[in-house]
């Protein structure tokens, strides 16, 4: 190591009760996103303590109020400006066995939050940002998890939100501008021996509200007077489970609808079934051709039955794209850090889940890795953090290595990276522009008075 990361390990172990109480806090007070109030409120009072000045998106004069703020920490050098990013919120999992009005943080990004804590409160040690220059955003950002697609489009209807992201929505409201490259490091199971991982990306995904309706009418007496929307919705999902073989796995796509469940009585034929699901895949390209063939099939489940079927499409995340040499910097931060042999980032990998910080990935230098420390399953019922220093600590450490590396030595090679980067899009407009295409809100089926049924997919 050498005597900067020294002092940086110095540094963040001198505030580390800051962060392993913060990571039991956001535990215990898991929220979903947009509405991680308590989350950010536990969050400002101590940023605000520590001598920051934040921006708040709940406090934004042009905007819809929402829970998410950053701050610069500025080095009083011209430089670039590397941004470190932490996601706020938890995940609807009822079962949970530590579920907290049936949320649980089972994506571990409580422990991001405490990271990004540490590392403000690291960066205020003396001598933490000699020999830097530029400035250091610190971001928490809410909403990474694309859920609860009808609360996200009540909240796009009144105008709140444009994106269910939370990054491409502080994307959109200029929260990234001035930003030259991002990093983000989520926790993980990694097992006992290993510390940190990484791959090349993963897919994207376009977000789908589908909602089918029939007739209600009395099941046992009079089926004859009801349409099914169940049914309707059983035989769309068919025709869609029926497509999978027609996939190809360069495309990458993944399709995990769950039923709503109805609102009636089991005597009740029931009228409404709603569907959420995503349409994940490694391209923009790809995902739009599958998700109109599931459209199609979608479709056809209600042409059978004489129902109806509403779908609202909604741009998701973009298929994450790191920048491989900023990926080869933050493995060997890791490397300091830990050493060689806990360490695996295999840039052949690609992840078939998504997030948001792939919609960063296409306008500037962007990696995520993960840094182990939990046990169970990612997003299931018997995830827990176990090793708080591994999965918080080790974080923020080793994210203030990225910023020596990125920002020391007159930013050398942050600027190397920024300069060699070659944006999918060169603008956040171009972005939006592009992935306007997976916006669609549209009933599918029409039934004509001439006896014809129309299906229209766009
Ligand atoms: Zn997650
Ligand atoms: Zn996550």
């Amino acid at each position: 190591m050498t005597p900067r990361q020294e002092l940086i390990v110095k540094n963040v172990d001198n505030v580390k009760q800051l962060i392993l109480d913060a990571e039991r806090w956001i535990w215990a007070h898991p929220e979903v996103g947009y509405t991680e109030w308590q989350t950010q409120g536990y969050l400002i009072e101590r940023f605000e303590a520590l001598g920051y000045t934040l921006t708040r998106a709940d406090q934004d004069p042009n905007f819809g109020k929402i829970p998410g703020f950053y701050t610069d920490a500025d080095t009083g050098v011209p430089g670039p400006c590397l941004c470190i990013m932490a996601e706020l919120d938890a995940l609807d999992i009822a079962n949970h066995p530590e579920s907290v009005n049936g949320m649980t943080h089972c994506c571990g990004h409580h422990g991001q939050v405490s990271a990004l804590l540490g590392i403000a409160a690291a960066l205020k040690e003396p001598g933490a940002m000699d020999g830097l220059c530029g400035k250091i955003r610190l971001m928490a950002v809410p909403a990474e998890e694309m859920i609860q697609l009808e609360y996200r489009e009540e909240l796009r209807k009144q105008g709140v939100i444009k994106y269910n992201g939370g990054k491409p929505e502080f994307m959109r409201r200029g929260y990234f501008d001035g930003v030259d490259m991002a990093i983000l490091v989520h926790g993980t199971n990694s097992g006992k021996d290993i510390d940190f991982t990484g791959t090349k990306g993963s897919n994207g995904c376009i977000a789908k509200v589908i909602t089918y309706r029939g007739k209600s009418s009395h099941a046992g007496g009079a089926p004859h007077l009801g349409i099914n929307a169940q049914y309707a919705a059983m035989l769309g999902l068919q025709a869609c489970n029926d497509l999978r073989e027609t996939l190809q796995e360069k495309d990458s796509i993944r399709f995990h609808p769950i039923m709503k469940g109805v609102n009636c009585a089991v005597n009740i034929i029931p009228d409404e079934m709603k569907i959420e699901s995503y349409v994940r895949g490694a391209t923009m390209e790809g995902m739009l051709r599958e998700n109109k063939k599931f459209n199609r099939a979608l479709a056809g489940g209600a042409a059978a039955m004489g129902a109806t079927v509403e779908v609202v499409d909604r741009p998701g995340y973009a298929p994450r794209y790191y920048y491989m040499p900023m990926l080869k910097e933050f493995e060997q931060a890791c490397i300091d850090l830990v050493g060689e042999k806990r360490v695996k980032i295999d840039t052949n990998a690609w992840q078939t889940g998504s997030s948001d910080v792939g919609d960063v990935t296409m306008i500037m230098p962007a990696v995520q890795v993960y840094a182990g420390g939990a046990r169970g399953t990612g997003h299931g019922t018997d995830y827990y953090v176990d090793d708080p220093e591994r999965l918080c600590v080790n974080a923020a450490k080793v994210q203030l290595f990225m910023v020596d590396r990125m920002l020391g030595n007159g930013a050398e090679t942050g600027k190397k990276i920024i300069e060699g980067y070659k944006p999918p899009y060169p603008s956040k407009e171009a972005y939006f522009e592009a992935i306007s295409e997976a916006d669609m809100e549209k009933q599918l089926v029409e039934y004509c008075e001439d006896g014809t049924i129309r299906i229209s997919l766009k």
